[in-house]
């Protein structure tokens, strides 16, 4: 017997925006959520903040996702960011644009993201079991006929898989979905860590630790070869580097990683000044304080916690004063001004990613409805499918948006 026409697993974003389109249209709808509560790794998104989408055009925000961007472009052309701007108003959030196009909750808390989400979901009717784990999908005949939770069978013509990815598992996104999927029938991209810190070779990161730079430039170096860069704030850590920058270069640091290629980040703390200024404000510091000690110099060049790394790193004598700094040493200064270097050995676990890469791949889905193109009558919405993209609010807006069309298409299947 079947008391629902859908059944959404997973009630983060993209099992809301499912659960709540397909309520709209009629569809009598429940969620199953593992967890004890909706929602855990939306509360921890953007420290805290939540980013919740970005105002890039479709052409543009395409570019930002991996590997296959333009199959989000028939879901972005049914539901994009003023869509779900006019939800959240409509459910009482004010939203403020940020730098790079980014939206914020006008008062800062990701939990009133999503109480408006709930708010919206229960006025539809939907309902939210939680410490519900979905262990199986019921197939017959290539269409799907229910699930098997907590022991239990639960049937409807609709199943909606939104379990999201494998990062931070402890929010409930395992990969269980992956797992659910494969079972019947599907293949997986193979899941890796993205948006993760790095770690690197070597003492200099760890006595740097805490210290945040702005407004520099991180190259990133595979097997000698420059392969990508990014401009902005980036952060030392006791295992090496994390923060914006580093986050995004990441995505193809991981990759190069796992094909054992020798990968590099070289740090440009003066990206404003090339080598020709840079090195006239040397000389020009240099001369002027020419009795000063080389150590105090320096702190008109760098923040104060990075004087003594440099200085060992360049194998200088503190004690030197500026008028006996050679031409060669100065122009080492100017090198590692613009050139500070780290070897990467590594990527941090899962459970410090803020997104996966890889999952469900998009040429076994329907980019226009979400329906699996292996069971008739299963959709995925959200990270469980094989697509990332940088930080900025857009894999927020990947989740909503493929969400909100297959939890439209439910109804278009049954007509
Ligand atoms: C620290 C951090 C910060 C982030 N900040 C931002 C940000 O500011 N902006 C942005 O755009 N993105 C951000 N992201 C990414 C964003 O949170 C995810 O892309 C988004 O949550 C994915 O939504 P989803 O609904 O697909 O999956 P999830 O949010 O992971 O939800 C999946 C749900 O499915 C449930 N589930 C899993 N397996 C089962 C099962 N077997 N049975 C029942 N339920 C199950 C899980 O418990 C979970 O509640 C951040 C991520 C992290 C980790």
């Amino acid at each position: 017997m079947r008391n629902f026409d859908v059944i959404v697993v997973g009630a983060g974003p993209a099992g809301l925006l499912a659960a709540g389109r397909a309520a709209e249209l009629g569809n009598k709808v429940l969620i199953l959520e593992k967890m004890e509560q909706a929602g855990r790794k939306l509360l921890i998104t953007g420290k805290g903040r939540c980013n919740v989408t970005n105002d890039a055009a479709i052409a543009d925000f395409i570019t930002k996702v991996r590997p296959k961007g333009r199959f989000l472009r028939n879901a972005f052309s049914q539901y994009y960011s003023g869509d779900i701007i006019e939800l959240l108003q409509k459910y009482g959030l004010e939203l403020t644009l940020e730098r790079g196009g980014r939206y914020f909750p006008t008062g800062n808390k990701s939990a009133d993201v999503l109480q408006a989400l709930l708010a919206w979901v229960n006025e539809l009717k939907v309902e939210i079991r939680c410490n519900h784990r979905v262990e199986k999908l019921i197939v017959e005949n290539g269409t799907i006929q229910g699930l098997q939770a907590n022991g239990k069978p639960f049937m409807a013509k609709h199943i909606i898989l939104a379990t999201g990815g494998k990062s931070y598992p402890a929010t409930g996104s395992n990969g269980d979905g992956y797992e659910l999927a494969r079972q019947v029938g599907h293949t997986l991209e193979k899941a890796r860590p993205a948006l993760v810190p790095v770690e690197t070779e070597g003492p200099v990161a760890k006595k740097l630790q805490g210290l945040n730079l702005k407004n520099v430039k991180a190259v990133v170096w595979v097997n000698d070869k420059k392969c990508g860069e990014d401009f902005g704030e980036m952060l030392f850590t006791h295992f090496g580097l994390s923060g914006p920058i580093i986050l995004t270069l990441s995505r193809f640091i991981v990759d190069e990683l796992q094909k054992k290629n020798k990968v590099e980040i070289t740090v440009d703390l003066k990206p404003a000044l090339d080598e020709q200024k840079l090195d006239k404000r040397l000389i020009r510091d240099l001369n002027e304080h020419g009795k000063k000690k080389i150590s105090n110099i320096f702190r008109f060049w760098l923040p104060s916690k990075m004087v003594p790394v440099f200085i060992d790193l360049l194998g200088l004598d503190p004690e030197k004063e500026c008028h006996q700094v050679s031409s060669k040493e100065r122009k080492q200064i100017r090198y590692l001004l613009k050139n500070l270097s780290f070897k990467i050995n590594n990527y941090r676990p899962f459970k410090e990613a803020i997104i996966t890469a890889g999952g469900i791949p998009t040429n076994e889905i329907s980019p226009k409805t979400m329906e699996s193109k292996l069971v008739k009558g299963l959709y995925f919405a959200g990270e469980l499918i094989d697509l990332d993209a940088e930080t900025g609010g857009y894999n927020l807006q990947i989740a909503y948006s493929t969400g909100w069309v297959a939890g439209n298409s439910c109804l278009k299947a049954e007509k």
